[in-house]
Order: structure tokens, then sequence, then C-alpha cells
């Protein structure tokens, strides 16, 4: 069984990112960029279900700029067995990477589709509904376990009153949350070998996706600065203080 994972090269997440002074975006020359970290989780569940005997090929997709090929080194470190990286220099929005992510299915047939529930760029959490339901496949987003059978997974999601189970018909597509695992650490060895897996390259062209953009970014500010907390002795005058200056009991 071929499992795909869609791996996205965002700002690492201990950069505080600056918005350019002309407020057209936020800055992103000159700053770290790592693998989105839910798509790290994303790996390591494909690569465990390789070593589990239940997935045969870990295939790893990222769309963008040159600089996605690094990213798609470190899953191929991680124990995905090949890449394939679809180079483009325009900004794709999480429709644009859908259908892209749609048409390398058609070519590969995966029968399971791994995402991170979000990237921590756009924060979109959108990119896993809108391939299932470009592919009219079953969906299970923000998944914190996967049983992986022949013909179906069992995924359970955490969602606001606690937990759901949900039996998802293959091929289906996950989008995975935090507590679903916890990366490997990757050694040189590893690092090594993943230079001679094959990456293999597409362009949009080829896929033949009409990747133009529905939205128009008008500006990008700075939130508000928050004012400072202040510190209360105890919970009387806590209390106090709720009810004479927040006014909120
Ligand atoms: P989003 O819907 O933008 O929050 O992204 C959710 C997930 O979609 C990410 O965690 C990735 O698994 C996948 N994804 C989004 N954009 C890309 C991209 N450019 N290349 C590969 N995967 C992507």
């Amino acid at each position: 069984m071929k499992v795909m994972v869609a791996v996205k090269r965002v700002v690492d997440y201990n950069v505080k990112v600056r918005v350019k002074a002309d407020q057209s975006d936020v800055d992103i020359g000159n700053v770290k960029m790592s693998m989105n970290p839910f798509d790290e989780i994303a790996v390591e569940e494909a690569v465990r279900l390789k070593e589990a005997g239940k997935a045969s090929e870990v295939i790893v997709v990222s769309l963008g700029v040159k600089q996605c090929e690094e990213t798609l080194r470190t899953a191929l470190a991680m124990g995905a067995d090949r890449a394939i990286h679809v180079e483009t220099n325009e900004q794709l929005q999480p429709l644009a990477v859908a259908k892209l992510l749609k048409a390398i299915a058609k070519q590969e047939q995966p029968q399971l589709f791994l995402l991170g529930k979000q990237a921590i760029d756009d924060d979109a959490n959108q990119t896993a509904q809108m391939l299932a339901a470009l592919l009219s496949a079953p969906q299970g987003t923000c998944v914190s376990k996967v049983n992986l059978s022949a013909d179906e997974v069992i995924v359970t999601r955490e969602i606001d009153g606690g937990q759901e189970q949900l039996g998802l018909k293959l091929p289906a597509v996950i989008s995975v949350d935090l507590r679903l695992n916890e990366p490997r650490y990757i050694k040189l060895p590893n690092i090594m070998q993943a230079k001679k897996k094959p990456l293999e390259k597409k362009t949009v062209a080829e896929l033949g996706v009409d990747i133009c953009s529905h939205l128009i970014q008008i500006r990008v500010t700075e939130p508000k600065a928050r004012a400072a907390g202040i510190k209360v002795a105890d919970v009387a005058e806590l209390v106090a203080r709720l009810k004479t200056e927040a006014k909120v009991i």
C-alpha cells in the first residue's frame, strides 16, 4: 500500500516573523525555514506504518520553491522512500495545493494520504479537507491515532468535546494532530542515505493545474502590543479586582 505525505517548507517555529516595512507581507528573507511541524508527524507516522509492514512505499511531496528539496531530503532521511517536488515560485493557496496533490495522486494512486492538520505559516487548516473533497475520498482531520488495515483505516480525532473514532474506507485522506507521535531524531547516516534516494521533479504545467489565486492580500500588520499584566497577592484580591476593575464578575 502506497502512502503519500505532503510536506510544506515553512518559517521555522522558533522564528519570530516580522512584517515588511511596506506591510505587503511578512519578511521571510534570511530566516530559518523548516518542515512544517505537523508534516514531520505525518512523515513519522507513514514511516512507522512501513516499518510495521502495513505500507509498502512512502512517497513525500512538496510544492514550492527550489529549496523545498531540502525539506524533502529531511523527509527522506526520516525514512520516506522517494520524493516528488513540484517546483514553482508562485504563492500557492490551499486550493491550488489540493489540486496539485490530486493530479499527482492520479499518477501515483496512493491508498492513504497524510497531511499536517495545518501549516504554521498560513494556519489555513484547509488543504486536507479540499483534497478529500476533490478526490471524493473519506477524510479524518486532526487525527491523534491511526489504525490501518487492508481496506480501511480507523482514526481517532481530537474534537472539542473529547475524542471521536471514525472508520474510513481507503483511499482516504488524514490530517494529523500533535499527539499522534513524536518524530524521530535524524542520524547522520540517514542524512547520507537520503542523498541517494530518488527525488523526481514535476512542473505545474505538466500536471495541468490552474493555480491562479482567488484571494488578494491587501495588507499585513503586527498584532497590537499587549499591556503588561499585574500580579495579585491572593485569591481575595483577584476576585476584588475582577469585580471592581475588570467588572467581569
Ligand atoms: P494548510 O491547509 O495550508 O494549513 O496546510 C495543511 C497541510 O497541507 C500541511 O500541513 C501540508 O501537509 C499540506 N500542504 C500545504 N501546502 C503545501 C505545500 N506547498 N507543499 C506540500 N504540502 C502542503
